[in-house]
């Protein structure tokens, strides 16, 4: 049985005062249940971390954002995985098309960043997609292939098992427009079948992949129908603690 998962990603949104508050209204409503198997995962910015994970109860898991490739040094503004996991947050989003974007964030450096998470005892969320040009070209397989490939080079099975990947095409993310079910379904079982290919069938059926991209109250029930779909990464949605649930229920 693979896990199914509603991941929020605040990205760069909430003062630590707004953060706390939103978190208690997330812990709230998932005490009302949810449900059977579905965890919730929130993923604030760096400097909320330790306040919410003392709000949070243990069965809400908490994610970092990003993280360094290394794991101290002279890198002037960067956090590092092992300081991540001094806050007693037990995943973190690498390699969002945010950060491939606007921070040039390369395969080679993400790969360093998925060992480095692992290295820390951190659950990498790894995130994939194509952006609107590679989709409309007809390359969006080969560029999901390549960003997977790359991104677990040299992970033996064990580590990759530690996996959760998001797929979230980049033309739907902020923008309102989410991918059809179907195309959701096409990607996600190509991701498994290349997981497949990469390492075994068994490993393939236990990975979550979750999808990400505008997803919302009123479309997350369509999406988490289809088979190879467990769950959703979710940026604008999770910042409204009745929606993000609201979405968690809809499986
Ligand atoms: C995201 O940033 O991971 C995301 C899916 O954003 P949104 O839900 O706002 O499209």
């Amino acid at each position: 049985m693979r896990r199914k998962i509603v991941a929020g990603n605040w990205k760069m949104n909430t003062t630590l005062n707004d953060g706390l508050r939103l978190a208690g209204e997330v812990k709230e409503d998932a005490e009302k249940g949810l449900p059977e198997g579905v965890s919730l995962i929130v993923a604030p910015p760096f400097t909320h971390l330790t306040g919410i994970r003392e709000i949070l109860a243990d069965s809400i898991g908490l994610s970092a954002q990003n993280c360094a490739t290394d794991d101290s040094g002279a890198f002037t503004g960067e956090v590092s995985a092992k300081m991540i996991a001094s806050t007693g947050a037990e995943y973190v989003i690498i390699g969002h098309s945010e950060r491939r974007l606007f921070f040039r964030e390369s395969d080679k450096e993400l790969n360093k960043k998925v060992k480095i998470a692992l290295a820390n005892d951190l659950t990498p969320i790894f995130c994939c997609g194509e952006n609107l040009h590679e989709r409309e070209k007809g390359i969006y397989k080969e560029v999901v292939r390549n960003q997977i490939e790359l991104g677990f080079t040299g992970l033996n099975e064990d580590d990759f098992r530690k996996i959760i990947i998001a797929y979230e095409p980049v033309w739907a993310i902020g923008t309102g427009k989410t991918a059809t079910p179907e195309q959701a379904q096409d990607m996600h079982s190509f991701i498994r079948d290349l997981v497949k290919k990469l390492y075994n069938s068994d490993t393939a059926s236990t990975t979550s992949i979750l999808y990400g991209g505008s997803c919302k109250p009123s479309n997350a029930r369509e999406i988490f129908e289809n088979s190879d779909v467990d769950g959703g990464l979710i940026g604008g949605a999770s910042l409204n603690a009745d929606d993000f649930l609201a979405i968690a229920r809809s499986f």
